[in-house]
């Protein structure tokens, strides 16, 4: 994969908020039905965990805490004894098809050996456990996903796909069986092209399926998820498999598929807004020597559709503090909407898995003859805020800590935090996306003139 030169990335001193990376365990157990997080730290994490999933904790959710005490600390306590007792508890009462050990900043410190004693309980007590560090030492929310992903590609089965040599140099034109049952469902296509094609990154069930059946439209026809809703299904993976990520955090899962399971990446801009979705499918499209059919109509047809809301959108400028790596993305779909983005701040910038996603940003703010907004890696709030003072944005994408702040100073805010979990993948879901940007600025013009509504943020119900 090129790698691409932007001259304006810039780096601050990572002094920023965020969520803890293990907040992942709130989104991964509901989709892997059969799993049980187990988060191994001291107390904070508890709280954390208490409040940020918010009412799910009365739901008896599949994850808990291993609580280190001063004796775990201090090693007068045996961590694998430990953890057994917790396990063999965790399996009595639950039963899971896999444990998932989160590791956190205390097990860092300590040098708290997860990976060391996970196969030696495994053995005994025959229940796989994976071992996942998503602490907030080395990574920042989203990215608590990616090392769970990563750390699970290494249980996903070898794919059989045996090619000859002469085969590989054609993969991608070879197979063209099973034929669909309802093949007429999509106009005059009839074949589906049986691909090795596997998708990464966690989403809701029904965005899930609402991406497999864009490719099958293009008659690709998707062979598995990492993850995948139940554990038992993980896909196979190996020589001859493609994968491609639905989710710009997911760099080392990419590494993690490429390096050690030899998957082959196909490098796209993510399937966010309809110019995201479209050039996703484009890339895998051609990753099969596969001609996209219909997309350029159906990517109109959608814009179409959301021109109330561009007519909000055009002109007004936008400022990403930065805290969730989904902020590339959507600043390229919102220029695309007609905005000036004047600062996109990210925790962690992999230019090589980003890279067809920097690319269409290019693109895009040259189509749109917007200027390049400023790419800040791990920035800095105190400065963002200061930044934030001069350039007035119309809207701030921010984390709660700033939001009411900014509000009570004139800017419109928006919590970042929901677009991690609100559906913003796919063609269908680019309107509840905008929805969530435009909420702000279509509430303004609702405030009592000279007093500010500290509680814009609160979600209609
Ligand atoms: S960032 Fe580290 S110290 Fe803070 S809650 Fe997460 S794991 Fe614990």
């Amino acid at each position: 994969m090129k790698t691409l030169e932007i001259p304006t990335f810039e780096c601050e001193t990572g002094n920023y908020h965020t969520f803890c990376p293990i907040s992942c365990v709130a989104w991964l157990y509901q989709k892997i039905e059969d799993s049980f997080f187990l988060v191994v730290g001291t107390k904070t994490r508890g709280y954390f965990l208490q409040s940020a999933p918010g009412v799910t904790i009365f739901a008896e959710p599949r994850y808990a805490m291993a609580e280190s005490e001063e004796g775990d600390i201090s090693a007068q306590l045996n961590d694998q004894k430990e953890l057994e007792r917790i396990c063999l508890r965790v399996k009595n009462d639950r039963n899971p098809s896999v444990i998932i050990w989160i590791g956190t900043c205390t097990t860092e410190i300590i040098k708290m050996d997860l990976e060391g004693i996970a196969p030696k309980l495994e053995k005994q007590l025959g229940i796989p456990i994976v071992v996942a560090r998503a602490n907030g030492l080395d990574y920042a929310f989203t990215q608590g996903e990616d090392t769970a992903l990563a750390a699970m590609t290494h249980r996903c089965p070898e794919s059989n796909h045996r090619i000859t040599d002469q085969e590989e140099v054609n993969t991608a034109k070879v197979i063209l069986v099973d034929t669909a049952p309802n093949n007429n469902l999509f106009g005059q296509k009839n074949k589906l092209t049986k691909c090795n094609l596997v998708l990464f990154g966690s989403l809701p069930s029904s965005v899930a399926s609402q991406l497999n059946l864009e490719s099958r439209r293009q008659s690709v026809s998707v062979s598995g998820w990492l993850p995948s809703q139940k554990y038992a299904d993980l896909p196979a993976l190996g020589k001859g498999v493609y994968v491609c990520g639905v989710n710009p955090f997911l760099s080392r899962t990419a590494t993690t598929l490429m390096r050690r399971r030899r998957c082959q990446l196909i490098g796209a801009p993510f399937p966010i807004g309809p110019d995201g979705t479209r050039a996703w499918i484009e890339k895998i499209c051609s990753a099969f020597d596969l001609k996209p059919e219909g997309l350029e109509e159906r990517e109109s047809r959608i814009w179409k559709s959301l021109s109330d809301y561009l007519e909000i959108l055009t002109g007004k400028s936008i400022f990403f503090m930065g805290d969730n790596l989904l902020e590339i993305s959507l600043a390229r779909f919102l220029i695309r909407c007609g905005m000036v983005v004047y600062e996109v701040g990210i925790p962690y910038m992999d230019r090589r898995y980003q890279a067809a996603e920097l690319l269409l940003l290019q693109r895009t703010c040259e189509k749109m003859k917007k200027p390049m907004p400023r790419i800040v890696e791990k920035p800095d709030n105190y400065s963002q805020v200061q930044r934030m003072h001069e350039l007035q944005p119309d809207l701030a994408i921010t984390g709660m800590a700033h939001a009411n702040p900014l509000e009570a100073r004139n800017i419109d805010t928006k919590w970042s935090v929901e677009f991690t979990f609100a559906q913003i993948h796919g063609f269908v879901n680019a309107r509840d996306a905008l929805e969530l940007v435009t909420r702000p600025l279509r509430r303004k013009g609702d405030s009592i003139p000279g007093c500010r509504n500290l509680s814009k943020q609160t979600v209609n119900v």
